[in-house]
């Protein structure tokens, strides 16, 4: 069965039982009710007609008469009637009730056998003439003048009809709002599935926040949490597109080279040494490229935390400056290391092999980036909150459209020039240092340079004994 459906259905059994209840208490407090009602109207008949009695013996006809005529907006008085017996047999209404001859002969009679009966009573006065007084329709259940609700003002026909329309109108209209509401659960359901469909089906543009766009409720919110979860999947298809395509472009290109230096190779044996040296370091290039992008794969897929561990965090960096000094002489740049207001020996829950990739392919960065002469300072500080390690040359910097970007794998800025590498290492930092719950900033500095700055949270470090 569809949602709709049972959604519909519920509603629709709710409404019927609780019509059934409401109808069954409704009338069971109309009996009630009409029942107290008809007990109160008859002690009323009793005491009227008690009172013409005692009227008629005291005062006599003509008080009678002027006493209901007060009387007469009172339909309860109404039904007092008043009968003289005449010698001859004849009834005379005194109350002109027009009241069949039947009807008081019946009542007469009544009265005859019925001594006791508040609602029939004999007279005789004391010139023998006999008088009865009675209420009509005594022995009978009158049919009730009361009626409570379900009666619909100014409709001429019997109150059962009345209750039946009115009944009717409440089941069609809760009917109606029963099929409205299913139909607003069901329908933003339906949209939610036909866009569930289209993304099964590899339809990465389904969207369906707009067709909810009227509601405010928690189905838009799924509605905009599954567009949310369709554009992350667009963006990491295409992301994973563009790696691809990059991956196997730079693929091609290093195995183009090895394919004509071996051409070479055959052509002139005599350059044998020369070419396998160049063969060598194309073979290279594209280990180190094989190896970053493992990295970076096994970075970004693996759900695994990094593996960490206390690490003297002063010493690692230390010992990385102390190894990238050969090439910066080489360069003939100068590279600086600050370590300011630490303690030697505070440790740092951190991968250390990661950490120190991190650091390096910066710093490396750094030196092959900026001009001979150039120098690149390293400081690691801590602040408030933060471990925070600063490196920052005084090379070309980075255009600033371009500085968002570079930690995206395989984007190489205009800095680049004409220097080799793959535009995997600042992607691959990034995520080390987010393993780390870290972050990492590239601003330009004044005059020139870049600097680039790792945030890592303080909490990591543990102070030695
Ligand atoms: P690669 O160095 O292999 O090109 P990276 O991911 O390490 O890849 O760097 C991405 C790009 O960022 C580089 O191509 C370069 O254009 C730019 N870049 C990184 N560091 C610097 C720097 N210190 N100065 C200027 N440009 C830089």
């Amino acid at each position: 069965m569809k949602l709709f459906q049972r959604i519909f259905l519920i509603f629709c059994l709710v409404i019927l039982c609780t019509m059934m209840v409401a109808s069954f208490v409704f009338a069971m407090v109309r009996d009630n009710f009409n029942r107290k009602y008809s007990e109160q109207q008859r002690a009323i008949e009793t005491s009227l007609l008690t009172n013409a009695q005692i009227v008629f013996q005291t005062q006599g006809e003509e008080a009678t008469e002027a006493y209901f005529k007060r009387l007469r907006s009172n339909p309860i008085a109404n039904n007092i009637v008043l009968i003289e017996i005449e010698e001859d047999g004849e009834y005379e209404d005194i109350l002109d009730r027009n009241v069949s001859e039947a009807e008081i002969r019946y009542a007469y009679n009544y009265a005859l056998t019925h001594n006791d009966s508040s609602r029939t009573l004999l007279y005789t006065d004391p010139f023998k003439k006999e008088y009865l007084f009675f209420v009509r329709h005594f022995d009978q259940e009158r049919a009730l003048t009361f009626q409570t609700g379900l009666i619909i003002p100014g409709l001429p026909i019997a109150p059962v009809w009345h209750e039946f329309i009115v009944l009717g109108t409440v089941l069609i209209v809760g009917l109606l709002l029963a099929y409205l509401i299913a139909a607003n659960i069901a329908h933003p359901i339906k949209i939610l599935e036909n866009g569930m469909n289209r993304l099964a089906k590899g339809d990465l543009d389904a969207r369906v926040s707009q067709q909810l766009s009227e509601r405010k409720d928690e189905l838009a919110v799924l509605g905009g949490q599954f567009d949310k979860m369709a554009a992350q999947l667009q963006k990491l298809m295409a992301r994973e597109r563009h790696l691809l395509h990059h991956v196997s472009h730079e693929m091609r290109s290093p195995l183009a080279r090895i394919q004509a230096i071996l051409g070479l190779l055959q052509a002139r044996p005599d350059k044998q040494a020369e070419y396998l040296s160049r063969l060598e370091s194309e073979v290279n290039r594209m280990d180190n490229l094989v190896g970053e992008l493992l990295t970076l794969s096994r970075l970004e897929t693996s759900n695994a935390p990094l593996n960490k561990e206390p690490l003297t965090i002063v010493s690692l960096l230390a010992q990385l400056v102390d190894e990238c000094q050969e090439i910066a002489q080489q360069n003939q740049q100068t590279l600086n290391l600050t370590i300011q207001g630490m303690n030697d020996n505070n440790r740092f829950d951190g991968n250390e092999s990661y950490l120190y990739r991190a650091f390096d392919n910066v710093i490396r960065n750094a030196m092959k980036y900026s001009p001979s002469g150039s120098t690149i300072d390293v400081k690691m500080y801590e602040d408030r909150k933060n471990l925070r390690i600063d490196v920052t040359d005084n090379g070309p910097g980075i255009k600033e459209e371009q500085l968002a970007h570079i930690f995206t794998a395989f984007y190489r800025a205009d800095s680049s020039g004409n220097s080799s590498g793959t535009g995997l290492g600042l992607a691959i930092t990034k995520y080390i240092i987010e393993q780390h719950q870290g972050k990492i900033i590239a601003e330009n500095v004044q005059p020139n340079g870049l600097k680039m700055s790792f945030v890592l949270p303080k909490t990591y470090i543990k102070k030695s004994a």
